[in-house]
């Protein structure tokens, strides 16, 4: 076995000549991809304590509604106008003892 010749000696290669090369396929994408990674939305970044984005169906329209729910009280029922067809929603929150949302039910409040 003989080590192949068809691999390129790094050394053939002027180190100027590759940077020139690095330097010019930076275009503005490349340095999105580079300095865009930072997400702009967080969904799970500790805020249980403090509220919860969800989603239900309005018993009306059957849209589907997204909301902030606020967890620190609690489990406990309310009255949510849809944002959709403006009927009154009645939600129930179920949390538990830690703060996390368990469920939630929308039902007709009329
Ligand atoms: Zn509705």
């Amino acid at each position: 076995m003989s080590a192949p010749k068809s691999t390129p000696d790094p050394l053939d290669v002027p180190p100027m000549e590759s940077l020139r090369e690095r330097i010019g396929a930076i275009d503005e994408h490349t340095v999105d991809l580079l300095y865009g990674l930072e997400p702009v939305f967080e969904p799970d970044s500790g805020d249980a304590a403090l509220g919860a984005y969800v989603e239900y169906q309005c018993p009306y329209c059957c849209e589907i509604i997204g909301t902030s729910v606020d967890l620190t009280d609690g489990s406990r029922s309310y009255i949510e106008d849809c944002q959709v067809c403006c009927q009154p929603i009645a939600l129930s929150l179920q949390v538990d003892a830690r703060g996390d949302l368990q469920g939630l039910e929308a039902e007709r409040a009329d």
